[in-house]
């Protein structure tokens, strides 16, 4: 089988679904993944002010992680960061398109479309764009994943609250999804940052103890075509 996961920053895939990646890869699976915003330039008044050398070592650590996570490839769009409310809708479509034809997945993973992150909401609704069920389209099913320190953060206060109805047993890679978000050395945060080590494993015991296993990842099914 062959995966998609479309991401907004360097880190998204990780948090968002790093542990079935993992299991994915495992398994035998071609999973690629597109990180669409170039990360970290949102924390600059201009987005030209940022270093570019700290670009590059964040990029460099997205393929790090996907290599930690056994992804066949990592490929980085360099969308402004943050500012993905500024880029016309019709452009992050083209990309999930050129994405798609490219690669050919039958599966994708997004980001749920209800985040605090706008920029995790354009990306939602670029997916589902993307890879509406013309006739022809090779994708059969569609997920969307939580962002700790995201999703969680939106209190539900946007139109569309997280409800995960899927849930992936990530206990076999709970700990490489761990190492692979040590490769983003500017993104983890010291416990109790969600995205703190300590915190992401209480995160994936806590699915786990909804869905009867030690650890697991949740997802929210949009459609799949059987
Ligand atoms: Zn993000």
């Amino acid at each position: 089988m062959k995966v998609l996961v479309v991401a907004a920053h360097p880190d998204d895939e990780v948090l968002g679904c790093g542990g079935t990646i993992a299991r994915l890869a495992q398994e035998g699976h071609e999973v690629h993944i597109a990180i669409l915003a170039e990360g970290i330039t949102s924390r600059y008044s201009q987005r030209v002010d940022a270093d570019p050398s700290l670009l590059r070592d964040l990029h460099a650590h997205s393929r790090q992680a996907a290599s930690a996570l056994g992804a066949r490839g990592v490929t980085l769009h360099g969308l402004p960061d943050n500012r993905l409310d500024t880029v016309p809708l019709l452009d992050v479509v083209k990309i999930v398109e050129s994405l798609i034809e490219k690669i050919s997945p039958s599966r994708v993973y997004t980001h749920h479309g209800g985040d605090l992150n706008v920029d995790h909401s354009v990306v939602n609704r670029a997916a589902l764009t993307g890879t509406r069920p013309l006739q022809g389209c090779p994708v059969r099913e569609v997920y969307l994943f939580e962002v700790p320190s995201s999703t969680e953060w939106a209190f539900h206060q946007f139109e569309t609250s997280f409800r995960p109805n899927v849930f992936v047993d990530v206990s076999q890679t709970l700990e490489v999804k761990i190492r692979a978000m040590a490769c983003y050395e500017s993104e983890v945060r010291p416990f109790p940052h969600p995205r703190s080590p300590e915190a992401l494993r209480a995160w994936a015991q806590r699915w786990g103890s909804v869905a009867g296993c030690a650890a697991a990842e949740a997802f929210q099914l949009v459609r799949a075509m059987v």
